[in-house]
Parts: structure tokens; sequence; C-alpha cells
């Protein structure tokens, strides 16, 4: 029986050249030949009398064939067909460039369809290599075209009549996967509809129901299938640490936790001790003080005799957390311990083995955490920092090392709140919207070269006051080995020429972990006065004694990365600033926001605004499926739309064991198969 699973070399008239070419496209089964969407559309439904044409016009022509077609060889590669076409209102010259074969595909004395774009001049105007097909035939002319994105191979012609063919062995049997009430309560069309539409409209307006219905389709599988991982953990057990006065811990710190930073750990806590698994997002920008409540949620378990997993995305920030948290936590009986990829094989296995004997309490560590070696007496909480670099699978491998570990996630990337909510759909969120006290707000410039003096000169005197500077090397491209060769040579620059008084230090991604590390070390010492680096330094690095960044080709960051660039400062009680070289100095739009704001939370919303759809997430980034129609980022209502309506729909049917969600159940556990999607 025909589906949407059928091969499509079961279709008639798809062979196995044509099948081998659509497989390039990614499509093998009927459903991926009708989910691939057009681009973009041609409107071909304009019909226009000859004598209104004007050079440069698009439109159809309902016109006769008025002389014989004549084909004239001219020389070798240059035949051409000419023939005089006419209507009511006039008559118009058509002439074909190498397509011999229209000589006798047109007939003279027949009536046809042309559609294409009118040359020559006023008084004579002409059509070149236009499509056509015989009156009444509307299957090319007359009608709204799908454009595809398609490789060199296969054309947009033979691609629609492909899809077309694939639509028509499904009609009246593509299965709804929207149930009937939701479709109802939210005026949208029917699938079967929904997919003849996007690919051949009827009208505009049909598109336009299609598209909303296909969107909505998309975004709401994606919803109700966040929304049933989070059920499915829920319904575990997660370990109940003994409950713990954390005031116990405040009291061991140097400093008051913001009032933020208390509501998260209390959010946190409550979230432990409830019996299901925890699985919840922090959210706050950069300097916000997200490792306190790690830490606490770390010492909390650590008082039942539990261990804590720490996941951070690089060496530098690996070791950078193992330093914060052993000097947060050691002081209360806590042993701390890393581990990363570029350790010896001895000191892996001696981590190793006191993590198993429960010697060591917390384990710091890179993706070396997720390897299979790594086994924990009793882990109970798992904390991912800067998640959007880790897909939801790897920290399903991490989860899996313990019995329902409760998942503490922590992101630096703020991103507006509706966003937040279907991105991290499976997690609960928590945000951090208090800056520690007393820290300030980083003074941002747009500056050309006309500046480079003064910035130099104001450069030494932050330094003869003691403090360090951070300068970011210009970027060639994205393209690693001329960013080097570029990093190299700037810093060789700045070393010899700029500052040869001064302590100027190289970082970059290339670099073995021990030279970075040993970098690192030295700057955050105060033994280096200048540190150059790529972008290395996005994340995380804290070294409160740095009071200035400089940013060499500002305009070629994007907004975010400059807002976590310019997080590196501003981090102790100094006054900082952060210098940002471009061309065009503050006039840059993306330069004006940040010389207007520090706030992440708007700066992102503008990134969003100013990038536009498409661009913002990744799905590489988010690690959740791709979106084949949705714009995470651009559909923002659809999405707001979905999500309630799965929330209302889950919260009738929790499990969508009822009949009538039978097919969506179908369609999300499928969904999880192809994204391997599980949480734990
Ligand atoms: P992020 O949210 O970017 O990870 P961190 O946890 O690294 O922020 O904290 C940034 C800096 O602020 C650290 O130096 C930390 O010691 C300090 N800090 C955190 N919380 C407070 C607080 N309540 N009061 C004062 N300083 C704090
Ligand atoms: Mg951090």
């Amino acid at each position: 029986m025909t589906g949407l699973d059928t091969d499509i070399r079961n279709i008639k008239g798809i062979g196995d050249t044509r099948a081998r070419l659509l497989k390039k496209l990614g499509i093998v089964t009927l459903r991926d030949l009708v989910s691939y969407f057009p681009r973009a559309y041609e409107d071909r439904s304009s019909f226009r009398p000859i004598d209104t044409l004007r050079p440069d016009d698009v439109a159809c022509v309902r016109a006769l064939v008025v002389s014989t077609p004549r084909l004239s060889h001219i020389r070798k590669g240059l035949d051409l067909v000419k023939l005089r076409i006419s209507d009511d209102s006039g008559s118009l010259d058509v002439t074909f460039f190498n397509q011999a074969y229209v000589k006798d595909s047109l007939k003279y004395g027949s009536s046809y369809v042309f559609y294409g774009k009118i040359g020559g001049t006023l008084n004579r105007p002409e059509m070149t290599n236009p499509v056509f097909e015989p009156e009444g035939k509307s299957e090319i002319t007359g009608r709204i075209m799908p454009v595809y994105r398609l490789t060199a191979n296969i054309g947009q012609n033979l691609f629609a009549r492909t899809v077309r063919s694939g639509l028509d062995e499904l009609r009246g049997i593509i299965p709804d996967v929207l149930p009937a009430p939701v479709r109802e309560k939210h005026s949208l069309a029917h699938a079967d509809f929904a997919y003849h539409n996007i690919h051949f409209p009827a009208d505009m307006d049909s598109l336009m129901l299609a598209r909303r219905r296909l969107i909505f389709e998309e975004l709401f599988v994606l919803a109700c299938s966040l929304r049933l991982l989070k059920g499915r953990r829920t319904e575990k057990n997660g370990t109940v640490p003994k409950d713990a006065d954390i005031g116990e811990f405040y009291s061991s710190l140097s400093f008051s936790p913001t009032g933020a930073q208390r509501r998260v750990v209390e959010q946190i806590i409550a979230d432990m001790l409830s019996g299901k698994p925890m699985s919840r997002l922090i959210q706050g920008d950069v300097g916000s003080g997200k490792t306190l409540c790690a830490a606490a949620a770390a010492w909390y378990v650590y008082r039942s005799g539990y261990q804590t997993a720490f996941m951070a995305p690089t060496e530098i920030l690996a070791q950078q957390h193992f330093e914060t948290l052993t000097k947060m936590l050691s002081p209360l009986g806590i042993t701390v311990g890393l581990l990363t990829g570029s350790m010896s094989a001895k000191q892996k296995r001696e981590i190793k083995n006191s993590l198993v004997s429960g010697d060591v309490d917390v384990l710091v560590g890179t993706h070396a955490l997720l390897t299979s070696g790594v086994e924990f007496k009793h882990l109970a909480l798992v904390i991912v920092d800067e998640q959007h670099r880790f897909g939801v699978n790897q920290r399903s491998l991490l989860t899996g090392k313990g019995e329902n570990p409760h998942v503490l996630v922590m992101s630096a990337t703020p991103i507006p709140r509706t966003l937040a909510l279907i991105i991290y759909g499976e997690l609960d969120i928590s945000i951090i919207d208090e800056m520690p006290p007393g820290r300030q707000s980083v003074d941002t410039f747009g500056v050309d070269e006309k500046m480079r003096a003064r910035i130099i000169k104001f450069t030494r005197k932050l330094i003869s006051e003691g403090r360090q500077a951070y300068y970011v090397c210009p970027m060639v491209e994205e393209n690693e080995a001329l960013d080097l060769k570029a990093a190299e040579q700037y810093y060789l620059h700045l070393k010899n020429d700029v500052f040869p008084d001064l302590r100027v230090a190289l970082l970059h991604g290339k670099m073995k972990n021990a030279e970075k590390e040993a970098v690192m070390k030295a700057f955050a010492a105060g033994e280096t006065d200048i540190l150059v680096a790529t972008t290395v330094i996005e994340v995380g690095v804290d070294v409160p004694n740095a009071s200035l960044m400089v940013i060499e080709n500002a305009e070629r960051f994007g907004l975010s990365q400059l807002h976590q660039l310019r997080g590196r400062v501003g981090r102790g009680e100094h006054k900082s600033y952060c210098i940002l070289f471009c061309e065009n100095g503050s006039e840059n739009p993306r330069i004006s926001i940040m010389c207007k704001t520090n706030d992440g939370f708007k700066i992102s919303e503008e990134d969003l605004r100013l990038r536009g759809p498409g661009d913002f997430f990744g799905s590489r980034q988010h690690g959740l499926p791709e979106m084949k129609i949705a714009d995470l980022s651009a559909d923002m209502n659809l999405l707001t739309e979905a999500q309630d309506a799965a929330f209302e729909l889950l919260g009738h049917d929790p499990g969508l064991s009822k009949p009538e969600n039978e097919l969506l159940r179908q369609r999300i556990d499928e969904l999880f198969e192809l994204n391997a999607f599980t949480f734990n």
C-alpha cells in the first residue's frame, strides 16, 4: 500500500537514475519528497493581452501560433526557432535559443499559454525562451510555481513534475498528525490541502493557509516532543538528598549571594527534594554568578554523600571551574577533581579510581567525562555549562552514568523568553536577572583607525595603574589557517612594535592545552599585561583584574559574540572599558547597540532583529531536530500558539494514548528515533 513511507522508486516514472539524484537531496521516501518544500515561488498567474505588454514585463500570454515555427542553424552551437503568436489584441515574435525541439512541439494554428519576460522595444516587443504549454493544461503556466533549492543535476521543471506525481500518489491518503480539535481551534488547513498547496498553490491565499498549517505542525510536534520528554523524565524517581541548611554554605562565602542567586538555589533545592529528577536551565548573563548556584547544588548533594559531575565545553573553562569550585568547596571538606582529554593516562586512571571509590565528590571536566571508563560511586547531580555547545544527546550520555541524576544546565546566551521556552522545552527555566553588587557597566566605544594612537596611550595608562588588557585579534574570515596567521602577525606587531616594554602573550585555539593553560595561568596571576587572543576567550574566562577589552574588526563579529567577549572585563572592582575597532566607528548598527547597552537580553533581541530569520540558531547549536519549514526565530507568534496548543493537548492526554492522537504519537516516536532524541 502506498503511504508516506513508500520508497520513491515505487512511484511510476521515477527510475533508478532519478532516485539517485533525489537521494543526493536527502529524498528517499514519499514523505521526504513532499516535505521538500519550495524555497520561493514564481507568480505565473497574471494573463495579459499582447498589446498591453511592455519591455521587462513578465507575464502569461494566451495566444495562437500564427506562423510555422522556423528552425535556423546559425552556427555550431547556435540554433534559433522563430515564430509569431497572436491574440485578439495584437501579435508578438517569439524566439527560442538552442531548443530545436520546440519547432515540432508548437503547432501552427494551435493555442498555447506562453510565460516569460518581454524584450525587444516598445514598438516591437518580443519574447525569448518562454515556457509554454497547450492552453487549458495549467501545469506550468497560469499559476504560482514552486522554486526549489536544487543541485545542478536536477532542474526545476523535472523536480516539480516529480513532486506532482508524488502528491498524486498520495491524494486523499496523507495522514493528518494534527488532531481535528486542534485543527479546528487554530483554524488550520488539512494535511492533504497543505501539502498540495505548499507546492502548487491554487492562489496566494491557499499558499498562506498551507504555510501556516505546516509551520504550526512542525512547531507543535516539536513542542509536544519536548514536553513528553520532560514527562518521561518526571515519571522516574530522582535521588532525594537529605534536607540541609543552605545558609551553612552561604556563610562560608566571602560575599553574600544576590537575591536572584538565592531564588535560583531555592528552586534547585525544591526540585531535588521533589522526588523527581530535576531538569533545570539557569539562564544568566555573563558575570551574573551562575557558578555559585552550581556550587550550592553540589554542596547540597554532597551533604548526603552523593557526587556531582560538572561538564564544561573547553579545557580552559574546565580548568577555571575546577579552580573556582575548589576554592569555594574544599574549605567545606569537599574534594574536587579534574578530568580533561589532555591529561596523562596515569592521571586519568587515578582520578577515575577515586571517582568509583567515592573519594572525589565533584568531578569537573570536558567531554572526557562522557567516555565509557568514567564511573561514579553515586552520581546524583549533573551540571552542564554553556549548554548550547552540547547536544541533548551528549547530556543523556552523562546522565546515563547515574540513576536519573538531577540535571542543571547553565547558559550565558540570553535569548528571548519565548524562544527559550521552546529551545529548552524539556527544561524548567530559572533566570538570574540581577548582577552582583558593585558590578559597573563596561563603557563601550566604537572607534576607527584615527583613534588608534589614543587607544594605545589609554592602554598604557591602565596598565601603569596595575590593570591588564585583552586584545582580540582581527578576524580574516572563517578560515582557521588564515586567521591563525593573522593572529600571530598581530601578536608580533603588538609585542615588538607597539608595546615592546610590556609583557604581551598570545592565546589561540590551535595551541596545545598545556600551553594554553600556562598562558592563562600567567595572565590570571598578573604576570602578563596584555593577552592577545582569538575568540577562545569568548566563554567564561575570569580574570577580575583585566579592565580593558580591545576588539579588532569588530564588524566581523556577531552581536552575541561581542557581548560574550566584553563580558571578560568588568568582573572586578575596577572601572572597565571595551574598545571596538571598526571602519565606521559607532555608525555600524551592531556597534552602536553595544555602545548603548550592557544588557544581554536586549542585545540578543537586537541580534535576532538584525540578523533576520534563519541565522540566529543553527539547529546544530541547540541540538534540536532540523526544521524544514518553521523558523524558530521568525515564526514567533505561531510558536507560542503551537506551544500553548501542545500543552493543552498533553494536559488532556499526557501520554497521547487516545486513538485520535495516535498519529501524532507515531510521528513523535519517529522523531525521537531519528534524532536519538532521548534524555535518559
Ligand atoms: P557567570 O554567570 O558568567 O558564570 P560567574 O559565576 O563566573 O558568572 O561569576 C562572575 C564573578 O562574580 C565571579 O568572579 C564571582 O566570584 C563573582 N560573584 C558571583 N556572585 C557574587 C555575589 N553575590 N557577590 C559578589 N561577587 C559575586
Ligand atoms: Mg560562567
